[in-house]
């Protein structure tokens, strides 16, 4: 009999919808409208932004269906005098007003297939999360929304009326919530006010579902939060019914859900978690991370600022994260004006310089091969952690490391929760079914598919750029690898590779490629990468001088074929390496029986790789002359290329390739930033991020100055030197 009379009014209900040209405007054209404009206009048809736009177009679309899909039916059978009929059948006013709510939904899941479908088809938006959740979210938000309808539909007098009363909720909460305009853009003061709106809450949790592919349990709190408005408002929305316009509007009523809204959303503002409205796509700016209250002042040292230029006798303030001030020491100025946490360091005679970035390094590769069981614990990547900030290194880019891990590293860094370098990251690479590097990783069963992509197909290609989009990588790393004569691989296909790079830029996204022979440098500059990796088989002029022109990065990695360095460095003749590198790997890797020794250092193995050494370093001499930017890579994780220590034996690479040490100090700090969009690292400048070095010799005058590194700041913390190597990197320590 309920259900009877419930199927009853939602038929009614439906009905009403259908008929009202309001209703269907603001249901049904008006977010279509805006889906067209949104995909067209502001994302230009790319999908990555029209995706990002789509949270908030569904939580405009939900609250037309909540808004104008309650109130106007409501308020229509009202005037028909419908509801007075109603009235003196056994229905209540909460059935009633439920059914309302389940019309909405009915309505409103249409209206979300409908335009979830027109975005896929129209602009290939991408759904990274699971589309139950996205309709979990979906009924959380009409639970929400719903009751606002039924207010309107309570409360209006009439069908003129209704519409006006409901655009005076809609458009304050669509354009406070970020449903139209991203939040990130709007002053402080708003997002603090959007913080009490439900529609705020929606956004957050549809861009949690589609833009970042989280579940349920990530989004529980805002979805709790729905719930709960959802419920208050139900409860209160029913007891302002009225079954006929000449009943009065309780005012008491009105006051009640007033209160109660402010009360819920006031608490949910200060408990629910916090929204990431601060987010822009494509716009990830490293956070130097929290060192709250402190503020250093580096006085006498001579700055080196990474860009070229040069301050003697220099003052250099951090306020928190960042470096506020950098100019010649004035002794007359006093220091101590900001109380008792201003830090002062005397610094004459010293050199700072930017931290160092590692544009090629394998946070996963051990640097051995796996046989002590110390290199293959998690103990090993905390102590190649150490050891690369011990160097001076505060920025890394790794390439065909785990995506996931990779990332939740990023954000550990950058929030100050993890001390180590901080790591931009490609995810795994893109190459041929069976092409390098995926045929090293065999040995290993699922290495080689988490590490790369095999693609044979321009769909597998441009499918597996979208992941490593939805990954949020920094640089997508393809590789074109013929391998040798005598040893020949699969390499990606002409086509295939251009149509990889073609939707990485369609994306704006970094790409650099692992290159072994000419002819590979010439297909990947022609089809428009930002860099080349690895010292290739001879580079002709040609290619050099087109690697100039169109400011095509190189990271020749030279130290990775340097075999003779390795077998010293090793046996205890480089002083950084028996510092840095792990014990037990050194000893293992001198071994007699080891693979290295066995393996490697053979007679032919020693003649074959010093040559490949001088080749690589003449290729990079001829880059050099070229104007070719190049940027200092050490390949770190390969077999005896320690973390920290081979950047700092890349960098005697270069100087012995011609580099000016100018230069050289260019290609490990301010290009690198800029080629990773980070216009705030690698330099020493007001307004960036205080990641320093500081050394006791003159960089710019001899290239062993490297490695007379005397402390390093990470995000404007003073890192404790000695105990890098013996604590875990999960916690700060902070130096004196
Ligand atoms: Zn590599």
């Amino acid at each position: 009999m309920f259900l009877q009379g419930l199927m009853a009014l939602i038929k009614a209900h439906m009905l009403e919808i259908v008929r009202s040209k309001t209703a269907i405007f603001w249901m049904l054209a008006f977010p279509c409208g805006f889906l067209l404009l949104n995909g067209y206009v502001m994302a230009r048809g790319d999908a990555r932004v029209a995706g990002y736009m789509m949270p908030g177009l569904l939580t405009i679309t939900l609250m037309s269906s909540g808004l104008f899909g309650v109130a106007l039916p409501m308020v229509q059978q009202r005037e028909i005098g419908l509801l007075r009929r109603l009235h003196v059948t056994p229905v209540s006013a909460a059935a009633v007003a439920l059914s309302h709510g389940v019309t909405a939904v009915i309505s409103g899941t249409a209206v979300l297939a409908l335009l979830m479908g027109l975005a896929t088809l129209l602009f290939r938006i991408e759904m990274a999360g699971s589309w139950v959740t996205l309709f979990v979210v979906f009924l959380c938000g009409a639970s929400a929304l719903i009751p606002l309808g039924l207010l309107v539909g309570s409360t209006a007098r009439d069908v003129r009326t209704a519409p006006a009363i409901a655009n005076l909720l809609f458009f304050p909460l669509m354009f406070l919530s970020g449903s139209a305009f991203p939040l990130a853009m709007m002053p402080d003061g708003i997002k603090r006010f959007a913080r009490v709106l439900p529609t705020t809450y929606l956004v957050d949790a549809y861009s949690s579902v589609i833009v970042r592919g989280e579940g349920l349990v990530a989004i529980g709190g805002t979805l709790l939060t729905l719930l709960a408005v959802g419920v208050v408002g139900m409860v209160l929305t029913s007891s302002l019914f009225r079954w006929e316009g000449t009943e009065p509007i309780s005012r008491k009523a009105l006051a009640a859900i007033a209160v109660s809204f402010a009360v819920v959303l006031g608490t949910a503002a200060l408990a629910a978690p916090a929204f990431r409205i601060d987010e822009l796509p494509g716009n990830r700016v490293i956070q130097a991370g929290t060192a709250k209250g402190v503020t250093r002042i580096l006085r006498g040292a001579t700055v080196l600022d990474g860009l070229g230029g040069r301050i003697d006798n220099a003052r250099v303030v951090i306020r928190d994260q960042r470096i506020v001030e950098v100019t010649v020491d004035d002794s007359t100025r006093a220091d101590s004006t900001a109380g008792d946490s201003v830090v002062v360091e005397n610094l004459v005679g010293r050199f700072i310089i930017p931290g160092l970035i590692d544009s090629h390094v394998h946070w996963g590769g051990s640097a051995g091969f796996g046989d002590t069981p110390e290199e293959r614990s998690d103990l090993r990547m905390e102590h190649d952690f150490g050891a690369a900030l011990s160097a001076g290194v505060t920025s890394v880019v790794s390439l065909t490391d785990d995506m996931a891990s990779m990332r939740s590293l990023a954000e550990a860094v950058a929030a100050a929760k993890e001390r180590a370098p901080r790591t931009f990251f490609s995810g795994p690479s893109i190459t041929a079914r069976g092409g390098h590097p995926a045929k090293m990783f065999e040995f290993m069963p699922g290495m080689a598919e988490q590490l790369t992509r095999q693609v044979s197909t321009e769909e597998e290609a441009v499918a597996a750029v979208a992941e490593l989009d939805r990954g949020d990588v920094d640089i997508v790393k393809l590789v074109l690898e013929p391998g040798f004569p005598g040893s020949p691989m699969p390499r990606l296909d002409e086509k295939v590779f251009r149509a990889a790079v073609a939707e990485a830029k369609r994306r704006k996204m970094l790409t650099t490629v692992h290159i072994g022979t000419d002819a590979d440098a010439r297909l990947a500059i022609d089809a428009g990468v930002d860099g080349l990796e690895h010292a290739a088989r001879g580079l002709t002029q040609e290619t050099l001088a087109l690697m100039a022109s169109k400011r095509i990065t190189f990271t020749p990695t030279n130290v990775v074929l340097d075999l003779a360095w390795k077998e010293r460095a090793i046996s205890g003749g480089d002083d950084l390496a028996t510092r840095l590198a792990l014990p037990s790997m050194r000893k293992s890797l001198l071994a007699p029986e080891g693979i290295f020794q066995k393996n490697f250092t053979t007679d032919a193995m020693r003649a074959n790789m010093a040559r490949a050494t001088a080749g690589s370093v003449q290729q990079t001499a001829l880059a050099v002359r070229a104007g070719v930017p190049i940027l200092a890579g050490s390949d770190a994780g390969n077999p005896a290329t320690f973390a920290g220590v081979a950047l700092i034996r890349e960098l005697e690479l270069l100087a012995e390739a011609g580099m000016t040490l100018r230069d050289i100090l260019i290609a490990v700090t301010s290009r690198p930033a800029d080629r990773l969009r980070q216009s705030r690292l690698g330099r020493v400048a007001s307004g960036a991020v205080a990641d320093l070095v500081v050394l006791d010799q003159d960089p710019t005058l001899d290239v062993a100055a490297y490695r007379t590194v005397r402390s390093v700041y990470l995000g404007g913390r003073k890192l404790d030197m000695a105990k890098l190597l013996t604590t875990s990197p999960g916690t700060w320590q902070f130096g004196k």
